[in-house]
């Protein structure tokens, strides 16, 4: 075939928009390059508005009850709602979703308290308990001095987050988190967890991974758990409001 004959074939195949069948194997995938058997990626429609849920998310509160939420004695959550957000309740304990959920997207906003009290650990704290284990730090790092490793956006006692991107306390914050499992094999871990995060817009963490379980004074130490798990919140103590909760499944991460 002549190179005008090649190009011609090449642009009726596009035209039809189905790929090749003759180009080369892409390396550890089942797939040709361009390949017109790979399947298509699922529509999705984005939310309406940045930070608005798109049309695959399940809505973890949507602004007027904790009815997804429990906090593990009550099979309730006794935090309080308000007009849009809830606020932890100190000594109500730290609440869980309902549900589990595998590899997500997670998008979570929050808001320290204005004025803030406190200082170092003691002001602002929460945090959210990725698959319950893996504690992304919540706190007010707003002109707030605490050691690196517990300050917002630390993968809590493990790593300071790249940057502080802080709001002032009383402005809403986000956290897009992306949360990979651990996987064992026989007892074993083979891949740790591997988190990315978004504060703000601004990035925090990039696939970096938990070296274990969360915990404090301590290194964190895995155990073997299946691949998925709930959310929850940490009760400090301090009356942190949290609104627009919202996660979305990462299907096919071990595909290829
Ligand atoms: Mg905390």
């Amino acid at each position: 075939m002549n190179s005008i004959a090649a190009i011609a074939l090449a642009l009726a195949v596009q035209e039809k928009g189905v790929g090749y069948d003759d180009t080369p194997q892409l390396p550890d995938q089942k797939w040709k390059v361009h390949d017109s058997q790979r399947p298509v990626p699922p529509v999705v429609t984005p939310g309406d508005a940045p930070g608005k849920a798109p049309s695959d998310a399940v809505v973890l509160f949507d602004g007027k009850d904790l009815s997804k939420w429990h906090d593990g004695k009550s099979n309730e959550s006794k935090w309080k709602v308000e007009d849009g957000y809830f606020e932890a309740v100190k000594g109500a304990g730290t609440i869980t979703t309902r549900d589990e959920f595998g590899d997500f997207q997670l998008h979570i906003e929050w808001r320290a308290p204005d004025p803030p009290k406190g200082t170092s650990q003691g002001r602002g704290n929460s945090g959210v308990f990725l698959g319950g284990r893996y504690e992304l730090q919540v706190l007010d790092s707003y002109e707030n001095r605490t050691y690196a490793d517990g300050q917002a956006g630390s993968m809590y006692g493990q790593f300071p987050p790249l940057v502080n991107a802080s709001r002032k306390p009383g402005e809403w914050q986000v956290y897009d988190v992306i949360f990979i499992y651990p996987r064992f094999k026989e007892g074993k871990l083979e891949t740790p967890a591997f988190l990315t995060v978004l504060h703000n817009g601004v990035l925090l963490h990039n696939k970096q991974p938990y070296i274990g379980a969360s915990t404090h004074r301590a290194v964190g130490k895995y155990s073997e758990h299946k691949p998925q798990g709930p959310i929850s919140l940490q009760d400090h103590g301090d009356p942190v409001r949290f609104r627009n909760i919202w996660i979305r499944a990462i299907k096919g991460y071990d595909e290829k």
